[in-house]
């Protein structure tokens, strides 16, 4: 392993992909090489092996109910792999669709239960006609970060134990437009509704990002 490349997985980054998610990956891209890393990314997808001593960074983003439906039938084989990932704290990034599957369900908005991977405990419940769509804004008080986006989902979800938001919501929905948390930290994990990219308008965070991939390839 050379301690000078940044080596991604991208998780069913050609099944969930939506509004450019994978725009993360670019900003990061190029933060990582200013600061001198190389970055390689692999696609991970059905059928295919998560290897967890693999990665260093592992990112989720969000799709349609109809791709969440396949990928939750699939990821299940990779659950294990996932969480041993997580739980040694492996930097993972998840967004919207990919945020409510590292979770324990979604109820999709026809009412159908699609099951997450349980790796953290929250879960997420359907609205009827209703989706959260908007400028997002919200409050970090452990890092005094702000961060922007944009969220388009049915989904409410609420946290469960041992799991902190991203922030708190000063402007938009969140999580599920009542208790006021936005995304999610769980050990190195960022999970998140925000599409937009997240990264390229949030660079407080992408800093944030490489520094935790930085040192969690030191430990090891
Ligand atoms: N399909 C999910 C929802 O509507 C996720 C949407 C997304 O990833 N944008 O809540």
């Amino acid at each position: 392993m050379t301690n000078d490349k940044i080596r991604v997985c991208h998780l069913y980054g050609n099944l969930l992909n939506t509004y450019g998610d994978n725009g993360n990956l670019l900003i990061l891209e190029y933060f990582a090489k200013k600061r001198g890393l190389d970055f390689d990314i692999q696609l991970v997808s059905i059928y295919e092996d998560f290897n967890a001593d693999n990665f260093d960074f592992v990112f989720f983003g969000g799709g349609q109910d109809y791709e969440q439906q396949i990928v939750s039938r699939d990821i299940q084989s990779k659950k294990e792999a996932l969480i041993h990932y997580i739980e040694n704290d492996g930097v993972f990034l998840a967004i919207c669709g990919g945020f409510q599957l590292l979770g324990e369900y979604y109820i999709s908005a026809k009412g159908e239960k699609i099951e997450g991977i349980h790796a953290l405990p929250h879960y997420t419940v359907s609205q009827d006609n209703n989706r959260f769509i908007g400028e997002v804004e919200i409050f970090n008080q452990e890092f005094n970060e702000t961060y922007y986006g944009f969220e388009n989902h049915n989904g409410m979800t609420y946290l469960g134990e041992g799991e902190r938001p991203l922030g708190q919501v000063k402007v938009g929905y969140g999580n599920n437009g009542k208790d006021q948390t936005e995304g999610v930290i769980y050990k190195n994990v960022i999970g998140s509704y925000f599409h937009g990219p997240l990264l390229s308008r949030n660079e407080n965070l992408t800093h944030r990002i490489l520094d935790m991939i930085v040192a969690q390839k030191a430990k090891v």
